[in-house]
């Protein structure tokens, strides 16, 4: 992704209230290697329960927050993660719950999916799952997975937008 800094963090965010926005802690950026990601993903040390993402749609940058579920998956449990589809096992992937935008969300309209708790998905498609130790992909599988990865959050953030998905 294109490089970004904090002020356009803050001005991207899409679904959050001038309060949740005083309360966002942002990430330090500085070994942020934007070559290898889609997206900016966080969890907010201070507020443990909130995660931020932030991408560009063509030239629009576009940050949603999320949160986490209250209840944590059981251990034991696994699911897939709607961004990367990377299979994890509770406690690496987590319910999130997006608020949507404009009077949708002021009602409390929320879209919830899977994804990985760390919001990690540009590193995890980059290496290999763990039984084949943690060596590079290849090349060319890396960028399905870039593509579609992208393709599903553009259409994530269309439903927290209230938009149609593609
Ligand atoms: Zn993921």
């Amino acid at each position: 992704m294109r490089p970004i800094t904090p002020d356009m963090i803050s001005r991207s965010m899409v679904n959050m209230t001038e309060g949740d926005l005083r309360l966002m802690t942002l990430p330090g950026l500085h070994e942020t290697v934007w070559d290898e990601r889609e997206f900016l993903g966080w969890r907010d040390v201070h507020h443990s329960t909130k995660g931020y993402l932030v991408f560009w749609a063509g030239d629009e940058l576009l940050g949603l927050m999320v949160r986490a579920a209250q209840s944590p998956m059981p251990a034991g449990q696994s699911a897939i993660c709607a961004l990367c589809h990377t299979q994890q096992p509770a406690p690496q992937v987590s319910l999130f719950t997006a608020p949507k935008t404009g009077d949708e969300g002021i009602r409390g309209n929320t879209v919830g999916t899977y994804l990985c708790a760390d919001l990690a998905c540009s590193l995890l498609i980059r290496i290999q799952p763990a039984e084949s130790e943690n060596l590079p992909r290849p090349e060319k599988l890396v960028t399905k997975k870039s593509l579609g990865l992208r393709d599903r959050l553009e259409n994530f953030s269309r439903r927290v937008r209230c938009l149609d998905v593609a």
